[in-house]
């Protein structure tokens, strides 16, 4: 069994988060530390540890995690302008929450490389 992160305790609402988003598969809430107006993660509510651990069980949660991509986009007003979707895995992709995360970031030109 892999260990529980701080993150399943945000989707039980079991510690605060400004949480904008949540249905049974997906909880999406604002990043504690964001590096751009917009900074959401948006998470399966199933403990992934890392994209190493997907199967394909996850495959409706994953694709979810796009849907809900595209509206929080959209709800933020920086769909037309543009941002980016960010998933880090292990230590060289610099990922400090194992519980599988997609940053949706923007707000502002992002440049060649954001968070890792
Ligand atoms: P990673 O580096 O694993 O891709 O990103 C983890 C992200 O989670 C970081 O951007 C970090 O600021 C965010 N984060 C870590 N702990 C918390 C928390 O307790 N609450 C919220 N809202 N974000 C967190």
């Amino acid at each position: 069994m892999a260990e529980e992160t701080i993150f399943s305790k945000i989707i039980r609402k079991e510690i605060p988060a400004d949480v904008v988003y949540q249905d049974d598969l997906v909880t999406a809430f604002r990043d504690i530390n964001p590096r751009a107006p917009s900074h959401i993660l948006i998470v399966p509510n199933k403990l992934i540890p890392t994209v190493n651990d997907i199967e394909a069980d996850d495959e409706l949660a994953l694709g979810r995690m796009f849907t809900v991509a595209r509206k929080l986009a959209k709800a933020e007003g920086i769909d037309e302008d543009g941002y980016r979707l960010i998933m880090n895995c292990n230590v060289h992709g610099g990922q400090e929450v194992y519980h599988i995360h997609m940053h949706l970031v923007g707000g502002r030109p992002l440049g060649p490389m954001l968070i890792g």
